[in-house]
């Protein structure tokens, strides 16, 4: 069984009484352990379909199962719980609080968890240590570089220890250099065996996952596997 089955899933949007389809029809499935890139030009509805995987917008058609739950049939309560067990997302704007330091930024997942400050800490501490903060936890976002930034969103994406990561151009704001020591991150996060799935238009990080999903016009036009070169 698949971890994660997109079915048949069609987005519209509506603008001026037209409506416009953002993904006309798109079947995906992710096994546990995948690393995944999703390619294609601007437009081509990558986010969107990132999106509707990570339970923030429902499909207008089709369904989205994960771990053999129909996410969209859920009442919006439960879905809001799918979200935090299930989905990490990390975005090409870090989106960290200025006011907060790296390990209350990466505490803020616990909000409305019934767990002690001390458990919350020491969570938050290990996965700041797993992308090599273990040293800057009381640093504010302001005294940080923006591969740092990237860094604390990232351990704030797996405190919670999520089966996905999600990440959305996460290195579309950062220079070559420090865009591919982020990578590097996703990549060490996946070898230890976090499913990964990242959107990016940067065919050189694209080509180093282990599975390309090339998106065109709201369809995914090819899907390659890495390891075996195959084409399906
Ligand atoms: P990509 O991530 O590949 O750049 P998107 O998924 O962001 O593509 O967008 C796909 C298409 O859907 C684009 O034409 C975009 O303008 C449109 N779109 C995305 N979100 C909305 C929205 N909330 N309302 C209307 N159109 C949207």
């Amino acid at each position: 069984m698949a971890l994660l089955e997109v079915q048949s899933v069609k987005k519209m949007f509506s603008s001026n009484g037209t409506a416009f389809y953002a993904l006309k029809g798109v079947d995906l499935s992710i096994e546990p352990g995948d690393f995944v890139a999703v390619t294609g030009e601007s437009g081509s509805g990558k986010s969107t379909l990132l999106s509707i995987i990570g339970g923030i917008a429902p499909p207008s058609e089709g369904s989205v199962v994960v771990d053999a739950i129909p996410i969209y049939t859920l009442p919006i309560e439960k879905l809001a719980d799918f979200r935090r067990e299930y989905i990490g997302f990390v975005f090409q704007q870090f989106h960290l609080m200025p006011y907060l330091t790296a390990i209350e930024n990466v505490m803020l997942p616990f909000a409305i968890k019934r767990m002690n400050d001390r458990e919350q800490r020491r969570l938050a501490t290990e996965a700041l240590e797993k992308v090599g903060l273990g040293q800057k936890v009381d640093r504010l976002p302001s005294q940080m570089s923006g591969g740092e930034q990237q860094r604390v969103a990232i351990a704030r994406a797996i405190v919670n220890k999520p089966p996905i990561l999600l990440a959305d151009e996460p290195t579309g704001n950062l220079d070559t250099k420090t865009g591919n020591e982020i990578f590097s991150l996703f990549r060490d996060l996946n070898s230890a065996g976090q499913t990964v799935i990242i959107v990016t238009h940067n065919q050189e990080i694209a080509s180093r996952t282990n599975q390309v999903i090339r998106m065109k016009d709201g369809l995914i036009e090819s899907q390659q596997d890495q390891r075996t070169g195959r084409n399906e």
